[in-house]
């Protein structure tokens, strides 16, 4: 399963900022994931238990903050959230291949000791 990789990756970030801080236990993970990921937030959630048992994160708690795609059309220079797969500039009608935010697959922060 695609997420549970995903979790795996993102556990091992978080190990790594934890030992560097000489923390021993990680409380909390915070990971923003942009909704053009292709992440889908829940599997996350429950691949989060099982990945993290028997870690530094074992019964931390995960928050997911979701970030909404915005594009930027060229065109018109305009900055827009698509509401579709393909994204067309309201303004101008061109297609906008740029996408400003929403593919994030990131580690936000961290709560450890
Ligand atoms: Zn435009």
């Amino acid at each position: 399963m695609h997420e549970v990789s995903i979790m795996q990756s993102a556990l091992e970030a978080a190990e790594r900022h934890a030992l560097e801080q000489g923390a021993t236990r990680i409380h909390r993970i915070v990971l923003r994931i942009g909704a053009e990921s292709g992440v889908v937030p829940d599997a996350l959630e429950f691949a989060f238990g099982p990945v993290t048992e028997g870690t530094m994160a074992d019964g931390a708690a995960l928050e997911i903050l979701r970030v909404p795609a915005v594009c930027f059309c060229r065109t018109c220079e305009s900055e827009f959230q698509p509401d579709d797969i393909i994204h067309f500039c309201p303004d101008c009608g061109a297609p906008a291949l740029e996408m400003l935010q929403g593919t994030e697959m990131e580690l936000a922060s961290l709560e450890v000791s």
